[in-house]
């Protein structure tokens, strides 16, 4: 995969859109030098050594107008993101200006890219595998430092150098089977099951040490799902807002008063948090509110992590007892608000294991750090890194990985029920492809398209 495949050359805007000072236009492919040096002035552009700047200024080819005073950068291929040549122009004139420049360029015959597919082409010319080009969308979406910091880890190629590895071991294996099998006069059929299955059993063990991983890189991808419960009034929009260091669910004193879901996001020691303050579950009979209830119960069932807030201002209730019961069977961490309030019930009251009740106050900010503790503790604990830093981000990987894991059990199942040896070579080989499928070199066409077409344009 080492060729550069030919493709027209693409452009768009790759700064976020916004108030930036400065803004970058990027254009990727065989005409990047020409259609660049068609619309500045300045230096020629197919003349200068690669990977320089230049000053220079962009103008309207037709009507020769100035349009804005640029730095030009100028990457030849191969070494560049996307293997082909690749121009950046700096502009500084606002989005306005920015977008009159990507216009010129689009005018004289470059193309609008679509979402991804710089990462896209890098993938194509094979700059990258396809856990890499994740990466790099994960790294446009990270929200804490710590997902950033995986992000990084895994465009570095650790998980790629994983699988390839795990690929070509059983690459060997495949090929000595074949050999065996080619010379059936040495009868070697016990040599060529007793090889299969250790191999077999190798890479299941280490599938199941990487398959470890996947919590603790979909969380730091994806966020925790987080759903804050509790009667009216106990705080728990006062608990959101504080966790999430922001004013942005309503806080009123009207028991009932946050009707729908409100969501939040909140970093919690890098671990990001998708908070969800609900309405309450309890039994309602006004249809607006059970619609709202109704959310709320759902939302329940799909968090990964409950806070279930209670008033330790005022004595426990059915409502909390009900509620207590309700998510029993889930990650969850009992709060007591309002500390700063004489208190009516004891955190043993509530939990014969009263260390896991963590008392706080919402609004003297007083007992947050031992919630983030607590999360930390119950999704963070434990959990080892490879050595390598290699680490499952995302349901698509974890899929993949499950597959291979069948397939080796379907191979050492086979070999136990004495299977003949080319059909244990199938699963074997399922187990080859699957692999495969995660780093890209064996991904079906659509696969691709799809996977490229979740990032943003300019990418
Ligand atoms: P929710 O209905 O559970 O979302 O509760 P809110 O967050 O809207 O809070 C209800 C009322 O309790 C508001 O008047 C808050 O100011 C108050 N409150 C929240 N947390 C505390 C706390 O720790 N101490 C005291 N004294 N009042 C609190
Ligand atoms: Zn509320």
């Amino acid at each position: 995969m080492s060729h550069v495949t030919e493709f027209d050359t693409i452009a768009a805007i790759s700064t976020p859109i916004g108030e930036g000072a400065i803004s970058i236009v990027r254009l990727s492919g065989e005409q990047a030098l020409t259609l660049a040096n068609r619309v500045t002035t300045g230096v020629d552009l197919t003349q200068v050594a690669s990977h320089t700047i230049h000053y220079g200024h962009v103008i309207d080819p037709q009507t020769k107008q100035v349009l804005d005073e640029v730095m030009i950068s100028v990457m030849k291929a191969p070494k560049t993101f996307t293997r082909e040549d690749v121009v950046e122009i700096n502009t500084h004139g606002g989005l306005l200006a920015t977008n009159r420049v990507l216009q010129v360029l689009i005018g004289q015959g470059a193309r609008l890219a679509e979402p991804g597919e710089f990462t896209k082409r890098a993938f194509l010319n094979g700059r990258i595998d396809l856990t890499q080009a994740e990466s790099v969308m994960d790294l446009i979406r990270a929200k804490t430092d710590r997902a950033m910091d995986q992000a990084l880890q895994q465009l570095d190629g650790s998980l790629n150098h994983l699988i390839q590895n795990l690929r070509q071991e059983i690459l060997e294996v495949l090929a000595q089977v074949e050999v065996n099998i080619d010379y059936p006069e040495y009868d070697t059929e016990e040599l060529t099951t007793k090889m299969l299955s250790e191999k077999a059993q190798q890479v299941q063990q280490r599938i199941t040490q990487l398959l470890k991983t996947a919590q603790e890189g979909q969380i730091l991808n994806q966020g925790l799902k987080t759903a804050i419960v509790g009667k009216p009034n106990v705080g728990k929009s006062s608990l959101l807002n504080v966790l999430a260091k922001q004013e942005r669910a309503i806080v009123t004193d009207v028991a009932g008063t946050t009707r729908d879901v409100i969501e939040q996001f909140a970093n919690v020691n890098g671990i990001p948090l998708q908070l969800v303050d609900t309405a309450g579950i309890h039994e309602t009979d006004d249809k607006v509110e059970k619609i709202g209830v109704d959310r709320s119960r759902q939302e329940l069932q799909r968090a990964d992590l409950v806070l279930l807030v209670l008033d330790g201002s005022r004595p426990l209730d059915e409502e909390d007892q009900v509620l207590l019961q309700k998510t029993a069977t889930q990650k969850r961490i009992i709060i007591i608000n309002k500390q700063d309030l004489a208190q009516a019930f004891k955190p043993q009251d509530v939990s014969a294991n009263a260390d896991s009740v963590i008392q706080i106050s919402a609004v003297a900010q007083a007992g947050i750090d031992q919630i983030e503790q607590q999360i930390q503790q119950m999704f963070f604990a434990g959990i080892q890194r490879q050595q390598d830093g290699a680490v499952l981000t995302n349901a698509r990987q974890v899929g993949l990985l499950q597959q291979a894991q069948q397939s080796l059990k379907d191979v050492l199942t086979g070999i136990k029920q004495g299977m003949p040896i080319d059909l244990v070579q199938i699963d074997m080989t399922n187990c080859w492809d699957q692999l495969g499928e995660i780093t890209g070199e064996s991904a079906p066409d659509e696969l691709i398209t799809q996977l490229f077409s979740q990032f943003c344009v300019g990418k």
